[in-house]
């Protein structure tokens, strides 16, 4: 039920990281992949990699926070394939630790218009190609942060609280006209993003998997996983979920 021969899969976020495992594991099980990312370079060099590969990709420059630019990509992707049977909303920044006291709006601002109003454009313009389909499926990438608190982090965490009220109210629009929505709440994933944060002190290592009851980090491999498996026939009578993907974190 993993096969994606045949069907088209849309990745944001795709250059690198959960983004580009994701992308690689659709295309592997046989999707033609639109891979987004607004980081022009890191997209050339993942599409290159995918192609070395034999894999049918197709790379769009695309900032999400900016809904004409995601406009285009799912008209690009429509234009280009035809249809858009998955999507995986998953391009998503961090801001830096600060007491809630004292974070600046624009802070606020540059990651409420990435991690939540991206991807609620990005819903917004595959639901419209959906719809007309009458089929399709979305997985949004939420976060742990979206289920609970972490000092320091109040801004990320609402985008991420966000993401699961915009998948759990779209999933019931969409309930009754063959399209699922669900999201993925990754633990802390071994990523650029989380290799960042260790290297300015935002995390530290040794604490951080003491507090996980696998004991590891994730693999980007392992949210590729239950995205593919969430979007295939196999998740069928599943929407509205937001599904924990932390090595037992919120058990
Ligand atoms: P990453 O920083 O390694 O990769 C993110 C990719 O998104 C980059 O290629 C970047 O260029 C792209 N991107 C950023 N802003 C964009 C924009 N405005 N438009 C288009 N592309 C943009 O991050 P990651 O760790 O792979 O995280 C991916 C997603 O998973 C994010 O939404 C993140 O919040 C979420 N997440 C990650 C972790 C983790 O531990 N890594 C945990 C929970 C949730």
């Amino acid at each position: 039920t993993l096969d994606y021969t045949g069907q088209v899969a849309l990745v944001t976020g795709a250059a690198k990281g959960v983004g580009f495992a994701t992308a690689a594991a659709f295309a592997t099980q046989g999707a033609v992949v639109v891979l987004a990312d607004r980081d022009a370079n890191a997209l050339s060099d993942s599409v290159d990699r995918l192609r070395a590969d034999g894999r049918r990709v197709l790379g769009v420059t695309c900032d999400v926070a900016d809904e004409v630019s995601v406009a285009s990509l799912v008209r690009s992707t429509v234009d280009e394939f035809g249809r858009l049977d998955a999507a995986f909303n998953n391009a998503g920044i961090q801001v830096p630790r600060i007491d809630a006291a004292d974070e600046p709006a624009e802070s606020f601002d540059r990651v409420a218009s990435v991690n939540l109003r991206g991807v609620w454009a990005c819903m917004k313009h595959e639901l419209g190609q959906m719809r007309a389909q009458g089929s399709g499926a979305i997985v949004n990438c939420s976060s742990l942060g979206g289920l609970v608190g972490n000092p320091g982090l109040a801004s990320y965490h609402a985008t991420k609280h966000g993401v699961i009220g915009l998948t759990s109210s779209a999933a019931l629009d969409y309930a009754a006209r063959g399209v699922r929505i669900n999201a993925v709440c990754p633990g802390t994933i071994d990523t650029p993003m989380v290799a960042d944060m260790l290297a300015t002190g935002a995390l530290e290592k040794n604490a951080m998997t003491a507090a996980i009851p696998m004991g590891r980090l994730g693999r980007p491999d392992e949210i590729a996983a239950a995205v593919l498996w969430l979007c295939s026939p196999a998740a069928s009578y599943i929407t509205g979920v937001a599904l924990p993907v932390d090595g037992g974190y919120v058990a």
